[in-house]
């Protein structure tokens, strides 16, 4: 039986105050004895401050992408092992945003993934098609193109301590989800492209869905077979609604 996993990626927003007071909101309304995980991905400046804040919590901290190497003249890159100093067991690679914004390709992607498999941090591996590949109905294409680029490089049996993130491009901070038979179609298509090759692994992987999941469709999303829980992007800045999506995993 796959956990349920919610994550919050807060990109580039907020202030120290505010994510000081938005981990002391999630920390207060957290419950007992949860029946899914949960995790945050800060802006790197802010993890140091954020772990200290979890710490004791079983609330996971994340980065919000992490270097394809090691360490020396990557300026502007962090490394896995610098995020690791500070208790980060997560980190988000490929987010559209990255892809999109920042030309960031999917070989560079599967790099950065196989480092964070490396070091031990779990990678959350995004991947999905925007709105004119779904339109011209390429998304298994895109989608498996990206999810290709990982496999070839880090092997099958990496996703055994990986989580996938499907998030169509086209649904991310629009206001406009996913179907839950959209999400759930290309989850399970994921789900078989990796049994394919190992069929526990793919059994055994939590998918999350991303891309404008709120409050009141996570419910519905999470329902769904192939779907593991959800990767926030909005709704996690604001500590009730993240947790309203907690809790309906
Ligand atoms: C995201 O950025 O990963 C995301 C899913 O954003 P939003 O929830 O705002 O669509």
């Amino acid at each position: 039986m796959r956990r349920s996993l919610v994550v919050g990626n807060w990109k580039m927003n907020g202030s120290r105050e505010k994510s000081r007071a938005l981990v002391a909101g999630i920390l207060a309304g957290l419950g007992e004895a949860a029946k899914a995980d949960i995790g945050v991905c800060p802006p790197f400046v802010h993890i140091p401050e954020v772990a200290e804040l979890l710490k004791g919590s079983p609330v996971l901290l994340g980065s919000q992408n992490v270097a394809d190497q090691d360490e020396g003249a990557f300026t502007g890159e962090t490394s896995a092992s610098l995020l690791k100093e500070f208790g980060t067991q997560l980190a988000i690679v490929g987010h559209s945003e990255r892809r999109a914004l920042y030309g960031e390709s999917s070989a560079l992607v599967a790099a950065r993934y196989a480092k964070a498999i490396e070091h031990g941090l779990v990678p959350i591996l995004c991947i999905g098609e925007t709105l004119e590949e779904r339109e011209s109905g390429r998304t298994f294409d895109v989608v498996g193109e990206q999810l290709n680029a990982v496999l070839d490089t880090a092997g099958v049996a990496s996703l055994a301590k990986a989580v996938i993130a499907y998030e169509p491009v086209w649904a991310i901070g629009t206001g406009r989800t996913a179907s839950t038979e959209q999400a759930q179609e290309v989850h399970a298509w994921i789900r078989a492209r990796v049994a394919e090759l190992d069929a526990a692994v793919a059994e055994n992987l939590q998918i999350l869905y991303g891309g404008s999941v709120k409050p009141d469709n996570a419910a519905a999303l999470f329902s769904m077979p192939d779907i593991d829980g959800g990767l926030i992007g909005g709704a996690s800045l604001d500590a009730n609604s993240f947790l309203k999506i907690f809790h309906s995993a």
